[in-house]
């Protein structure tokens, strides 16, 4: 295919992120975001990385038409701008794609009407991502539009893993079932894991444990997900930076009833004002470490409770997979946090999982392993790039759709 960019665009309630890549080779051409939409003081940020140029400007972007505007004018002055032959195609991050999306797709209106009809189930995001899709589809009507789900890796969980133990009717009534979410950080970390260890994604089983500022594990065997453990929102599952993560489901009973405290002030409690920062203050894991080594008993007391959860998990996804050849760390925790690997995977050793404390504490760029010579399970660093694997989706389905590939 002649044409052989993809501009990704993140769009979320206030924001919108983007990079261009050109697919001959993934490399990067440009790259920024757009803040504080709506406001006044919105910020503008772009990177040429072609020429290597910074580009900043502050000032009122009114709403995200005008902010994809802007950036389309910076890409121009760059000659990477949307009116560009060069531009095969633009892919935007979903976050919800619920049951039906279990691939990319195309955007056309009835895709729309479907991301539409899924926000109840994420009232937060996918507005954010459809203002994004329509923007772009004014500017560039002609241009084939994909829509790539957070969700769509995780549609392939048996219905025992998807399934909330409650009343069946009520459940399909109101569509709750565990969805998952960081779905294409999943799909690409465990086939760049393989890769690693020179396999192919169909032979290997991997436990993935995404740790950002949200984080969520999955388990993969031979390539496809069997169990992950966010669920109907990304509340569930491991301890994160502002949020619980599992708690009781009576927790919120009580607090309603005993606290009196209205669903929007519980919302908010276990979205924003639990896990780490709830625990001790502080959501970064650089600054909890370093209260840790400075003997502060909250901070321990915070990154004991995260390790116990995230140990859980280990162990939980190990029996759901019955053999595991590799446990891979990602995101900003996973991959740069050696205290968290190290903690993780201490006293597994009856599984087959430990780090080599020189491999584990080296820096690097790269996806690397960091557990002893011939372990039994390979404990592994491996970057993501959300960015790169939308880009490659997109790619392949514009590519595939036109037969040009
Ligand atoms: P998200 O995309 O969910 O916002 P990231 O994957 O960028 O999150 O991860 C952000 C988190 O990574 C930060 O909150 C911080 O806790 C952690 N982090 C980043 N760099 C380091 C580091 N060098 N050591 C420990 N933690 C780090």
């Amino acid at each position: 295919m002649t044409a052989t960019r993809v501009l990704v665009l993140n769009s979320g309630s206030s924001s919108l992120k983007y990079q261009l890549l050109d697919m001959r080779d993934s490399s990067r051409l440009a790259t920024g975001f757009v803040e504080r939409i709506g406001e006044r003081t919105s910020r503008l940020k772009h990177t040429a990385l072609t020429t290597g140029e910074t580009r900043e400007t502050t000032g009122p972007v009114a709403d995200h038409a005008a902010a994809l505007k802007a950036v389309s004018e910076e890409l121009g002055r760059d000659g990477l701008g949307l009116d560009s032959p060069d531009l095969a195609a633009i892919g935007h991050r979903v976050v919800h794609g619920g049951s039906s999306f279990t691939e990319p797709v195309i955007v056309d209106d009835a895709v729309i009407a479907e991301i539409e009809r899924l926000i109840p189930v994420a009232p937060l995001h996918n507005p954010a991502n459809l203002t994004g899709i329509r923007t772009a589809r004014s500017l560039r009507p002609d241009l084939p539009q994909v829509a790539v789900f957070d969700t769509a890796f995780h549609t392939t969980m048996p219905e025992s893993a998807a399934r909330y133990a409650i009343d069946v009717s009520t459940a399909d009534e109101y569509r709750i079932r565990r969805y998952g979410f960081h779905g294409t950080s999943h799909a690409y970390v465990s086939r760049e894991t393989a890769k690693l260890l020179g396999k192919a994604p169909g032979d290997v089983n991997v436990i993935v444990l995404h740790l950002g500022n949200g984080a969520s594990a999955s388990a993969v065997r031979e390539g496809r997900c069997v169990d992950t453990s966010m669920g109907l929102t990304p509340l569930e599952g491991l301890v994160m930076g502002t949020r619980s993560g599992d708690v009781d489901p009576a927790v919120i009973f009580h607090l309603a009833r005993v606290g009196g405290m209205s669903t929007d002030e519980i919302d908010t409690l276990l979205n924003k004002k639990s896990g780490l920062i709830g625990l001790c203050g502080d959501n970064d894991m650089r600054e909890i470490r370093r209260r840790v080594d400075e003997g502060d008993e909250q901070a321990r007391l915070a990154f004991d409770i995260y390790i116990h959860r995230l140990k859980k998990y280990i162990g939980a996804y190990y029996a759901v997979l019955g053999r595991v050849d590799a446990i891979a760390f990602t995101a900003g925790v996973g991959e740069n946090a050696a205290a968290v690997r190290e903690a993780a995977v201490a006293g597994l050793e009856g599984l087959g999982l430990a780090v080599d404390a020189g491999l584990n504490a080296a820096r690097g760029d790269g996806a690397r392993i960091v557990s002893p010579e011939g372990a039994r399970v390979a404990v592994a660093v491996v970057p993501t790039d959300e960015e790169l694997e939308i880009a490659t989706q997109t790619y392949a389905l514009v590519g595939a759709s036109h037969d040009l590939t």
